[in-house]
């Protein structure tokens, strides 16, 4: 599979040269396919938000490069302003950013940006509202009318709506409550097989960070220090612990089976769960 993202030794030093200066990306390394579903953890200050910055090119490496297609993203202003259409980023907490007098005209923002026609742009918003579930009504009201989640909704919209190839979300589901999530997830998710996206989420929630992705980047003190399947990296659970971040509920259950001397193997969901039980319970009556 070719790499669509590619981040070679990024580096990223804020305020350089000042007394304020600050390292928050020490040598990152990784790469990104299209349709993959990555997510990234780590504790808070680990510079997660500083790493998805330099994804769209809203932040400018120290050091080291980012490519999309193998194109570096600084190459010229005209390939850094595309960068900024085919990586979307959803911020932490977007509905802020929200400005306009009606929702349409907000989801309407950057597609509008790009120069597409009329035509494009309105099939692009009724598409995206859609996607996210509001109802051609809600495209009249005002944004600041709606409910929390409801706008939450609106702007990860206005980033679908410019249907970026790499859709990138910094802990979407903040601040919701359990059915907002659930939908915010499943928005992303709907998105992600409409136009086989590649979906990058910063999340704290480690079972949804367990159940949704295809890999897992770990990210601890400017470093990324985990680049594996869920499965890979939460058979380390104890060096996660260890790193002060949280595990999904069953990992935890069975590292504290596997420490009483039960040969379980390391799961991550509870279908894994019941099936470990399971194959350990036939070994034993057999
Ligand atoms: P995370 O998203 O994982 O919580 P951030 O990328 O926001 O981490 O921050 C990484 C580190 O960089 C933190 O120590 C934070 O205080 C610092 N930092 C973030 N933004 C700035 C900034 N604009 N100027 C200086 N330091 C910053
Ligand atoms: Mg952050």
């Amino acid at each position: 599979m070719e790499p669509i993202l590619q981040v070679e030794n990024l580096h990223h030093i804020y305020s350089a040269g000042t007394p304020f200066e600050h390292i928050a990306l020490e040598d990152v390394s990784f790469c990104a396919h299209r349709g993959e579903f990555i997510g990234i953890i780590g504790h808070t200050g680990s510079g997660k938000s500083t790493l998805v910055q330099h994804l769209n090119g809203l932040l400018k490496p120290t050091s080291g490069s980012v490519k999309l297609d193998g194109v570096d993203i600084w190459m010229d202003k005209e390939t850094t302003r595309a960068s900024r259409f085919r990586v979307g980023l959803v911020f932490q907490y977007p509905e802020y950013q929200l400005f306009e007098e009606t929702v349409y005209k907000d989801i309407a923002f950057g597609p509008k940006n790009m120069g597409l026609s009329q035509e494009e742009v309105d099939r692009r918003v009724r598409e995206a509202a859609d996607l996210v579930g509001l109802t051609e009504e809600q495209l009249d009201v005002s944004p600041f009318d709606l409910s929390g989640g409801q706008k939450r909704r609106v702007a990860i919209a206005g980033v679908i709506a410019m249907e970026p190839e790499i859709l990138i979300l910094d802990e979407p589901t903040a601040g919701l409550d359990p059915e907002g999530r659930a939908e915010v997830l499943s928005n992303i998710e709907n998105y992600r097989k409409a136009k086989n996206a590649t979906i990058m989420m910063v999340s704290h929630s480690m079972n949804d960070a367990a159940r949704l992705t295809d890999r897992l980047l770990v990210m601890s003190d400017s470093r990324l220090v985990m680049d594996g399947t869920p499965m890979e990296v939460f058979s380390r659970g104890q060096e996660l612990l260890d790193m002060g971040l949280d595990i999904p509920d069953v990992t935890r259950v069975f590292l504290h089976l596997q420490k009483m001397g039960i040969p379980v193997k390391a799961v991550y969901t509870r279908e894994q769960a019941v099936a470990e039980l399971l194959r350990i319970k036939e070994a034993a009556d057999a």
